[in-house]
């Protein structure tokens, strides 16, 4: 449809809705963020806010793919996802493990949780589930929010107490800022006899981070990850967090997700780590990710566990690709395989195209130098 959401077109220019919103307003109509607006529209005031509109002839093959309206009549809360972002070596996946074996829901079949590459914990104060993404970290970021998926929403910034704010803490800082997702900040490595939480406080308002104890609104958790020190105050806190910002979604529709991390495996064939985003994603269901197609055969569960579906913000891993999908894909469910291939052909060609131009114009540039 030539339509779109105010929020899905605010996603895709990684703008604020709220910002779309007065643009619209300064063209006397009022809107709020689940209205649909025309395709004109929606170019207009992207324009207004300086982006460039490519309106691809792709709509005819992949029209309908992300229906961007979410009916608000048939929206329900869901869990935040949040992604551990910082310094290498300042304990991010030692956090993420800490936190998953914190959690691992008492009498249960001694924690043979298998890596899957996200994973949702509860909240130990409400009960609540938290999907946390245990990325190889800002690559995959990077990668998603350039295919306008965003995946996020709250990154919680590792910094080491002992180490304090590094290249890959600002890249990280820059990297929530530009995608607009909301920073918890765990200060690592409490335990350490040289650790300088307040030096890191100091460092980060360096670079506009401004805690609480410094007159910000950026909470901050000093935390061990080896001593397992205040983790359920970190979880505590991105459970507020998710509260301010209210989180809904519609579970009753065809799935959409993004494909977190992908890989041929020798016995399963392959097998991809899907958020579900969106809807419920169900045995059976016919999905294209990427240039990837294929029949949801499977379902498993971070806990390792055979599911037959698996709703918004829940990580699950997806046997019955024909091929494995990139880290960063979108993920759909189409009505028939006669559709998934239509767009899974479509979009193949269009990478070998892209790919072809990308050499040429390194072709181009190279003769630029050496003229
Ligand atoms: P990552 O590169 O950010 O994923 O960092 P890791 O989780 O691999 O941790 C890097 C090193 O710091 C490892 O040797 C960890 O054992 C150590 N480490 C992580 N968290 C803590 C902590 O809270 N206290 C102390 N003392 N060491 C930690
Ligand atoms: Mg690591």
């Amino acid at each position: 449809p030539e339509a779109i959401t105010i929020q899905e077109l605010a996603n895709r220019m990684s703008e604020r809705a709220v910002d779309v919103i007065r643009m619209l307003m300064k063209q006397g109509a009022m809107h709020k963020i689940t209205d649909v607006i025309d395709a004109d529209t929606a170019q207009l005031i992207a324009e207004e806010l300086g982006h460039t509109v490519k309106r691809v002839a792709a709509s005819d093959v992949e029209e309908g793919l992300f229906d961007t309206v979410d009916d608000s009549t048939d929206t329900e809360p869901r869990s935040p996802v949040v992604t551990v972002m910082g310094h290498v070596d300042h304990g991010k996946t030692s956090l993420l493990d800490a936190l998953r074996h914190a959690n691992v829901v008492s009498g249960e079949a001694g924690g043979i949780t298998q890596h899957i590459g996200a994973y949702q914990v509860s909240s130990p104060e409400t009960g609540k589930k938290i999907t946390f993404i245990d990325t190889p970290g800002h690559a995959a970021f990077t990668a998603m929010r350039a295919r306008g998926a965003k995946v996020t929403d709250i990154v919680v910034l590792v910094v080491a107490a002992d180490d304090g704010v590094m290249p890959q803490t600002v890249e990280a800082i820059n990297h929530a800022k530009a995608a607009r997702v909301p920073i918890i900040v765990a200060i690592n490595k409490i335990d350490k006899p040289d650790a300088k939480p307040e030096r890191v406080r100091t460092e980060l308002l360096q670079h506009e981070v401004q805690v609480e104890s410094f007159g910000g609104e950026v909470v901050d958790v000093e935390v061990s990850a080896k001593n397992k020190t205040n983790l359920d105050k970190l979880l505590e806190m991105i459970a507020l967090q998710a509260e301010i910002l209210d989180l809904k979604t519609n579970s009753h529709r065809p799935a959409e997700g993004t494909v977190i991390e992908a890989k041929l495996d020798r016995g399963r064939g392959p097998v991809a780590t899907v958020l579900v985003q969106r809807g419920t994603l169900r045995v059976g269901d016919i999905i294209v990710a990427g240039a990837e197609m294929g029949r949801v055969r499977a379902l498993i569960s971070d806990q390792g566990e055979t599911v037959q579906e698996a709703g918004p913000s829940v990580p699950v891993e997806v046997l019955g690709f024909n091929g494995p999908p990139e880290a960063g894909d979108r993920l759909a469910v189409v009505e028939n395989e006669a559709r998934a291939r239509q767009i899974t052909s479509y979009r193949a060609h269009q990478k070998r195209e892209n790919a072809a131009a990308s050499i040429s114009g390194m072709r181009g540039s190279l003769e630029q130098m050496m003229s």
